[in-house]
């Protein structure tokens, strides 16, 4: 759609009803000069809440359920008051009451069975999205802006994998013209639900923690949009994550593909995949802070002019190091390497980083600590022969580690950058584990001792003096 801006608040920007006040002021500015539609998350800490009161559930804890029950309703309740005006409270509490009696139904049924199925989760915890859609969108009309909530079980349709959906462009592109369009054309502002989608035979299904930013760069691009800003808790996407490096600054540009790096490996400002569906159609994206409106933030695009180097740090703490190893001539590490991935592709296991050494033909790769136990049946099961016939080494794993990523178009561009990197590191007496460098020379990873991360990270910002370098002269 020509002009279409959308735009997304996190969970902080919609985590009371002053910041709400303060999303829907840009919201309705924004809206008088074109077409917006609007992608929100749950209010801060409600995911993690809804979650909570399932697995209170499921172990059967009545008093926890109840009391996060509670917490949930107070939450949205006074949030309404604080927002709507007294005559307009009544319809948007019995649509809150609702939606919070959708999800008891289902913490109920969590209880009476004692397990959690993903797909149950993914129908519940998607409550979060609804009430906040829902709160934003009755009071965009008290600001005289006609509104709309859309749940995105109705627009978004995923494949089955519950917890970490995929989206089906071609089929979420055809709900989007038949549910969204007609509501732009005639001048209603769609809110339309973060997080969540449905199969196309409509099962519940969520795109994973922190994917209402994925959603965002879904209906961005499968309506065409010209712009994607996403409002945040900080100025835009940084040298580092400030909480680790309080040096860091703001960067103001990048490239999709440092963006998506930095995403990948850590930064928790970007879900991992927002920015896949844009690339193809060049839409740029905007990271900006809702508690500062007035700065310009970082803008996401395809290229970017000035010097190429490293850019950005970035960490991962959850992670752990699983290490293969040959033993017997019965096996080559080329053989072992293949049985051991496809196993691991199989059960859907996500490797973070994989590198090798030519002489004992060790190899090791990186997981998330959530996927650690899927990824050891996984070998299990797949090397169960090798490892009966004591071919292969038992399987290690060191679970004291964190991962540290440097990233930067071109980096290879500057000699000398990698030994400088290591040599820092070093110097504040930090193990280096293992390191792993793609073909396109974007990323640096390093796996490192879990202690000695945060002050890893420093010491890389310190050393590529990324606080330094962020503001690149020409470009634009
Ligand atoms: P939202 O709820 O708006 O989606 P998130 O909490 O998911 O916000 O992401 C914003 C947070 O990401 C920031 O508060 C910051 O602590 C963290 N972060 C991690 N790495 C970076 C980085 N490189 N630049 C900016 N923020 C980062
Ligand atoms: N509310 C979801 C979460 O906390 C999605 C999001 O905020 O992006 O993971
Ligand atoms: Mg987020």
């Amino acid at each position: 759609m020509k002009d279409l801006l959308v735009m997304k608040f996190g969970g902080t920007s919609m985590g009371s009803a002053e910041r709400m006040r303060v999303a829907a002021a840009i919201i309705a500015a924004e809206s008088r000069r074109r077409p917006v539609l609007v992608v929100v998350s749950a209010m801060s800490k409600v995911t993690d809440q809804l979650l909570d009161t399932l697995r209170h559930a499921e172990a059967g804890d009545e008093t926890g359920m109840e009391a996060g029950l509670r917490k949930l309703r107070d939450r949205h309740l006074d949030t309404c008051r604080e927002l709507l005006p007294a005559g307009g409270q009544e319809q948007a509490m019995t649509a809150i009451e609702a939606l919070l009696a959708d999800f008891q139904r289902i913490v109920q049924g969590v209880r009476m069975l004692g397990e959690r199925p993903p797909r149950s989760v993914d129908e519940a915890v998607a409550a979060g999205e609804r009430l906040s859609a829902l709160l934003m969108a009755a009071f965009l009309e008290t600001l005289g802006v006609r509104a709309e909530a859309v749940n995105a079980a109705r627009v978004v349709v995923t494949d089955a994998v519950f917890g970490n959906a995929s989206p089906l462009l071609g089929r979420t592109r055809e709900r989007a013209r038949e549910r969204l369009a007609p509501l732009l054309e005639t001048g209603v502002l769609p809110v339309v639900t973060g997080f969540n989608g449905a199969t196309a035979d409509g099962r519940p299904t969520t795109l994973g923690r922190g994917g209402s930013d994925f959603s965002a760069s879904i209906l961005a691009s499968v309506l065409d949009a010209s712009e994607l800003w996403i409002w945040t808790d900080v100025d835009g996407i940084m040298t580092a994550d400030p909480r680790l490096a309080p040096d860091a600054v703001v960067l103001e540009e990048l490239t999709y593909s440092e963006a998506a790096e930095l995403a990948y490996n850590g930064a928790k400002v970007l879900h991992p995949r927002t920015l896949a569906p844009l690339v193809e159609k060049r839409i740029p994206v905007w990271s900006k802070n809702s508690f500062a409106p007035e700065k310009p933030g970082t803008r996401i695009v395809p290229r970017v002019s000035g010097p190429a180097g490293p850019r950005a740090v970035t960490s991962l703490a959850h992670v752990a190091l699983v290490s293969l190893e040959p033993v017997s001539p019965e096996i080559s590490a080329t053989q072992l390497v293949a049985r051991a991935l496809d196993s691991l592709a199989r059960a859907h296991v996500e490797l973070l980083l994989l590198s090798s050494s030519s002489y004992r033909q060790n190899f090791c790769f990186l997981v998330r600590k959530e996927e650690l136990g899927t990824a050891l049946s996984a070998l299990e099961s797949g090397l169960a022969l090798e490892l009966a016939h004591g071919y292969v080494r038992p399987v290690e794993v060191d679970e004291d580690v964190g991962l540290l990523a440097v990233v930067g178009e071109g980096m290879r561009g500057t000699p000398g950058l990698a030994g400088r990197i290591f040599t820092a590191i070093s110097r504040e007496r930090i193990n280096i584990i293992a390191i792993a460098q793609g073909s396109s020379e974007l990323t640096i990873a390093i796996v490192v001792h879990r202690g000695g991360l945060e002050k890893a990270v420093q010491a890389v910002h310190a050393e590529c003096r990324l606080g330094e370098l962020a503001r690149r002269p020409g470009a634009g």
